[in-house]
């Protein structure tokens, strides 16, 4: 592995996701409260860090929104995921990263153009995951 990140973008508004190795994420769950998510990027890696006044329940559905432009990020393939993008570090190549907007829930999908890899021991078939 290179020292450089990958880097992760706002599919509206292209702005960077990623600081200080996290990927920051503005969320609201179904119980309407809000709250910053700081998310490990690392593809198959699922902790992540908020403030002890926000609580996630586990299996409760979390909307992610772009911090800077307030875009929800859901996929527009599937709704229970949301999806960002993702520029290698080592290739320089476009990447859709989807992941569940679940809470607990460890699915990770990277999306090429025609090769997808799907990460974690909640991720589903490729196929249900898109049809
Ligand atoms: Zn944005």
């Amino acid at each position: 592995m290179g020292m450089k990140e990958n880097d992760y973008l706002c599919p509206k508004c292209k702005g960077h996701l990623n600081v200080g190795g996290q990927l920051v994420f503005a969320t609201e769950t179904q119980r309407k409260h809000k709250g910053l998510i700081m998310l490990n990027p690392k593809v198959g890696e699922y902790d992540y860090k908020h403030h002890t006044k926000f609580s996630l329940e586990k299996g409760e559905l979390v909307e992610f929104k772009c911090p800077m432009c307030q875009h929800n990020l859901t996929a527009e393939k599937n709704n229970d995921h949301a999806m960002i993008l993702m520029v290698g570090s080592e290739d320089n190549a476009d990447y859709e990263l989807y992941f569940s907007k679940k809470a607990g829930n460890k699915s990770t999908y990277v999306v090429a153009k025609d090769d997808i890899k799907a990460f974690g021991e909640d991720a589903m078939d490729i196929d249900d995951l898109f049809y």
